[in-house]
């Protein structure tokens, strides 16, 4: 199992001595429930819909009476007209969720017509996307929507809680007792007492605020085919398109010997696992690190330096444009 007891961590810059792993509690969604909350009643209002005659909107129509999703086709119903999406019909055991009847495999043809007709604002209208598709391709924005939320960023746990960056930034902070900076620039220390143990899932995550952007500064320990690594790598609190406009470095070293590593940080769009498998980031061998350590075996103690800046302008990191 998991032990981030033994991996203690230190920073140079505020001294504060943590210990790394702080379980984390699931957080129920409460920003998808809004959004989705919204959408519905701007469905209700919009003009497509004002044209419905009766006080049952399409919208309702199209809406799953078993698990209250939208229906995608295939739209099925029962003999008796009860419909239910695809995902739930494979669920209720060929029976009908509404009469009990036997379900049977019959189409709802009229009503995937209907919504075939509707567009549809994307569910993100409440984070600020104001476009307007068609019902069926409506899903495949929202997937790629720039305004959908992002998942939290914290490894090591499932955590579920998705946001915008403010709001995933205090949920870091507050829910999973996470070390916040400000500055572009830091030097870490991880020390841990036993470096032989075998370490995979050893984590510490670290919040830097610089140039009014949030990212995220990953360092963990993991067995890479045979032989067990520490890996660093720094990664944006926001879209691909905008993690592309900064670059950070990271060095570690000791005992006259230094690693060094220079990238763009990844979209926190890529989750975790992603980059840590594309091996995108500083990775040292355990072998080097324990020479970097002072060479005896006994503890592990890497510092690790590092430096955020804005591409495209003076990258000179000066004491104004960190804060
Ligand atoms: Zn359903
Ligand atoms: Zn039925
Ligand atoms: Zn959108
Ligand atoms: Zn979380």
């Amino acid at each position: 199992m998991i032990n981030h007891s033994y991996l203690r961590f230190h920073c140079d810059i505020c001294l504060k001595m943590e210990t790394g792993g702080v379980d984390s509690s699931i957080l129920s969604l409460t920003m998808m429930e809004e959004a989705e909350h919204h959408h519905h009643q701007f469905s209700s209002i919009s003009k497509l819909l004002n044209n419905a005659p009766t006080t049952t909107s399409v919208h309702d129509l199209l809406e799953c009476p078993v698990c209250t999703n939208s229906m995608y086709p295939p739209i099925h119903q029962c003999h008796n007209g009860h419909t239910l999406c695809s995902n739930c019909k494979t669920r209720v055991h060929n029976r009908c969720p509404t009469c009990r009847q036997e379900l049977g495999d019959i189409r709802c043809l009229a009503l995937e017509k209907i919504a075939e007709s509707l567009e549809f604002p994307c569910r993100y209208i409440s984070l600020g996307c104001s476009e307007i598709f068609p019902y069926f391709s409506k899903l495949k924005h929202e997937s790629i929507c720039t305004f959908r939320p992002y998942n939290c960023p914290y490894a090591g746990s499932d955590c579920s809680v998705v946001g915008n960056i403010p709001y995933l930034v205090a949920h870091l902070r507050d829910d999973h007792g996470v070390d916040m900076h400000s500055g572009c620039t830091f030097n870490h220390r991880y020390v841990k007492s036993n470096p032989t143990e075998v370490e995979n899932a050893t984590w510490m995550l670290t919040v830097f605020h610089c140039f009014g952007q949030y990212f995220c500064l990953h360092f963990e320990a993991f067995q890479l085919e045979t032989s067990p690594v520490y890996m660093a790598f720094l990664r944006f609190m926001g879209d691909d398109r905008d993690a592309k406009n900064y670059s950070y470095s990271l060095e570690v070293g000791g005992n006259g010997r230094k690693l060094t590593f220079e990238g763009s940080p990844r979209s926190i769009r890529d989750s975790h696992k992603k980059v840590k498998d594309s091996h995108d980031g500083l990775i040292i061998y355990r072998n080097m690190a324990l020479f970097f350590s002072g060479g005896d075996r006994k503890e592990l103690k890497l510092r690790v330096t590092g430096r955020i800046w804005k591409e495209q302008q003076n990258s000179e990191c000066t004491p104004n444009m960190c804060s």
